[in-house]
């Protein structure tokens, strides 16, 4: 039997941040993880490989739509499928690798294997129990799906099999307008298959500003992705090589059906806690199974920790390092924090969406006086010699102080642009504050500028 100041159970983006900040604090520190490779979702058939699909593909439609405009002629690519998938591979492999590096060079344990927790105080892997000062849970989440509806990851599949399919699918049909769903639906439909995106609600990607979900779904219409919203569906029924969707329109409760060479369930996700003991520990969950925590991630059991998409909040990689980092400078007995109201959200269909804060619909149903600086992207130099013009920056802020409550963008790079405001929130900054700073040109990054300007006198460029 080993004994740790610290076990981590769960080596994905939460568990292995966790560790390597637990051993920079100076705690004698294990993580035990069940798969081979380190790097948990994100890593292995998640945020990374979902995101090599999407550049790959990008690209692609780089080629067929603005090169020749460019003036680049020539044979334009086509796909060969198997290098594709052996490329993201390497992606996955290099950056699985680059943990197990990061875990030696900070001294941590690996313990490889499916942990459980006989008693507080005690992990079990196999047949070893090791002593632990406190215990962290990081075991992340798995994938759901609707009544009816039997995954066989070959042609009912989940991201992780959408993220490996032996070939591309003619046509696809995507159940759910979520993020997942829209991000592995655009890399199909760049790739030539026929994809149809069915949603129960009425718009896409739920939680998002409604602005921004409208134009994107505009945008991804015009990229050839059909949707069909309000749509409840009831089975899928699949023969060798071919599935069949039924669903009901909530709207007149009329009965139809799509075929599907493949069916990507993306109905969202569920904390994964099998096997850890939890129930028989009398560990609390919340009704959608999500383990119970205070504000410094402890659950009720003394000496037991849990973070990550295995308890409540945005299932988001930044979201669990973030709460691993803070949770380990907890356990060394410093003030770890995490701002919750600052966590950025994106999307990286193309436009890519990103958003902090507040959102339009939430400030109006807390009654709150706020204003709109928008500015569209046509009106960005940089953005239009990329052929990238559609688009735009919505800043949100106080009506009276000029306090930046929230940002919204849909276009080029908003991935990369959204934290010059999250780094502004988190200072407390004023739309003028961002206004105020001379930003380089030209870049995409006058256009946040722009829309800070106006939510004072006015933009220089709309
Ligand atoms: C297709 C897809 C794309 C995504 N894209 C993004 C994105 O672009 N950006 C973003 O922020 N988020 C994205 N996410 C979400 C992101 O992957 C998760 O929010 C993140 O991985 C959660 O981190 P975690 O450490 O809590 O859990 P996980 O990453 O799920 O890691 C948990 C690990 O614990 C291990 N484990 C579980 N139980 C045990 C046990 N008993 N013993 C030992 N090991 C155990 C699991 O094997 C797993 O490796 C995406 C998810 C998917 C599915």
């Amino acid at each position: 039997m080993a004994s740790y100041d610290v076990i981590i159970i769960g080596g994905g983006p939460g568990g292995y941040v966790s560790a390597i900040r637990c051993a920079q604090l100076g705690l004698k520190t294990a993580c035990v993880e069940g798969r081979e490779t380190l790097g948990g979702t994100c890593l292995n058939i998640g945020c990374i490989p979902s995101k090599a699909l999407l550049h790959a593909s990008h690209m692609l439609h780089e080629s067929q739509t603005n090169f020749v405009k460019m003036g680049l002629k020539g044979k334009s690519p086509s796909v060969d499928w198997p290098q594709m998938l052996s490329y993201k591979d390497d992606v996955v492999a290099q950056n699985t690798k680059g943990i197990e590096f990061l875990f030696k060079k900070n001294k941590i344990d690996r313990m490889k294997g499916w942990g459980s927790i006989p008693e507080p105080g005690k992990v079990q892997v196999a047949d070893e129990v090791h002593e632990a000062g406190s215990i962290v849970i990081a075991t992340g989440s798995e994938s759901t799906s609707l009544p009816g509806v039997e995954i066989d990851e070959k042609i009912v599949v989940t991201s992780t099999g959408a993220l490996a399919l032996p070939k591309v699918p003619k046509k696809m049909v995507v159940i759910g307008a979520g993020v997942i769903g829209l991000e592995l639906g655009s890399v199909y439909a760049r790739l030539g298959s026929e994809v149809t995106v069915v949603e129960f609600l009425d718009a896409v990607t739920p939680g998002m500003d409604g602005e921004i979900a409208k134009t994107l779904q505009r945008t991804l219409k015009k990229q050839g992705l059909k949707f069909i919203m309000g749509a409840a569906v009831q089975s899928v029924e699949t023969t060798k090589t071919k599935a069949k969707i039924s669903y009901k329109l909530r709207k007149d409760d009329s009965e139809h059906q799509l075929d599907a060479d493949v069916v990507l369930v993306a109905t969202g996700r569920k904390p994964f806690t099998d096997g850890l003991g939890l129930a028989a520990l009398g560990v609390e969950t919340t009704p959608r199974g999500q383990i119970r925590t205070d504000t410094h991630w402890a659950t009720n059991i003394p000496g037991l920790y849990a973070i990550g998409d295995a308890i409540e909040g945005p299932m988001l990689a930044h979201k669990a390092e973030d709460e691993g980092m803070a949770v380990a400078e907890v356990l060394a007995g410093k003030a770890g924090h995490v701002n919750y109201g600052v966590i950025p959200a994106v999307i990286y269909t193309s436009p890519e969406v990103a958003s902090v804060g507040k959102t339009e619909e939430q400030l109006k149903d807390e009654g709150r006086a706020y204003k709109v600086g928008k500015f569209p992207f046509m009106g960005n130099a940089r953005a239009k010699a990329m052929f990238a013009g559609e688009g735009f920056v919505k800043i949100l802020a106080n009506k009276e102080t000029d306090r930046i409550l929230g940002a919204h963008i849909i276009g080029p790079s908003a991935g990369e642009l959204i934290h010059e405001i999250c780094v502004g929130m988190e200072f407390g900054a004023a739309a003028q504050d961002i206004a105020l700073t001379c930003h380089a040109h030209p870049t995409l990054s006058e256009a946040v500028r722009e829309a800070a300007l106006a939510c004072g006198d006015g933009a220089i460029h709309a």
